[in-house]
């Protein structure tokens, strides 16, 4: 029986990506086409430089097999290997917006996942998780686009402010002319104060076309 604390070992070397013999010794499998032997991953790991002992690699390949992480066949009456999976437990983050995909290892999650196949006694032997959402840069790309609508609006606001200060005071010159022209006794100061009104009113119209306009716009 394989100890537990060894098959943990080897998952966080597998995914760390140490080069430990062990960690070696997987990516050969993972690299050799069809089902290599023993002997033929010794062969491998030696020509791509590494001096590994057959003890060490039937060690390694007893681990694997045990978690499921490989099999082994009988072909013409010789122990073959292959991998049964490409990684260790998948822990994925896929972004809502973008659809990228981060692979984000864990001990955590790892030893969590453990601890209740463990409670409900069951054998994992391979397990995906996937956490949906959305990913740093369209965060930040969102928050950008908030910023620059929250900033519009304010400058909206403000146009619109200023606006309709000018407006009635428009309107109060434009009071103030009409009654003027209606109480002055002279005939010129009456002209004068009826073309002051009609410029007014004019101004009037024009500012209130630009408010509605405004309004539309923001609606
Ligand atoms: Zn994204």
């Amino acid at each position: 029986m394989v100890h537990r604390k060894e098959l943990q070992q080897l998952l966080a070397e597998l995914k760390l990506k140490k080069t430990s013999q062990r960690a070696l010794i997987w990516k050969a499998l993972l690299d050799s086409k069809g089902h290599p032997s023993v002997e033929e991953i010794r062969d491998k790991l030696l020509k791509e430089g590494h001096r590994i002992g057959l003890a060490t690699i039937y060690r390694t390949l007893k681990i694997l097999l045990q978690s499921g992480f490989i099999r082994q066949s009988k072909i013409e009456g010789m122990a073959r290997y292959e991998p049964l999976i490409k990684q260790p437990n998948h822990l994925h983050f896929i972004c809502n917006i973008c659809r990228s995909t981060v692979e984000f290892p864990s001990r955590r999650i790892e030893n969590l996942i453990r601890q209740v196949t463990d409670e409900y006694e069951f054998d994992e032997r391979y397990s995906g998780y996937v956490i949906f959402g959305i990913c740093k840069a369209c965060f930040r790309q969102q928050r950008k686009l908030e910023a620059f609508n929250e900033q519009q609006r304010l400058e909206t606001t403000v146009v619109r402010d200023a606006l309709e200060l000018t407006l009635a005071i428009e309107r109060r010159g434009y009071t103030f002319y009409t009654n003027a022209s209606q109480k002055t006794k002279s005939s010129s100061g009456r002209r004068m104060f009826q073309r002051l009104a009609a410029e007014e009113s004019d101004h009037l119209r024009r500012l209130q076309q630009e408010h509605r306009s405004l309004l539309e716009k923001n609606q």
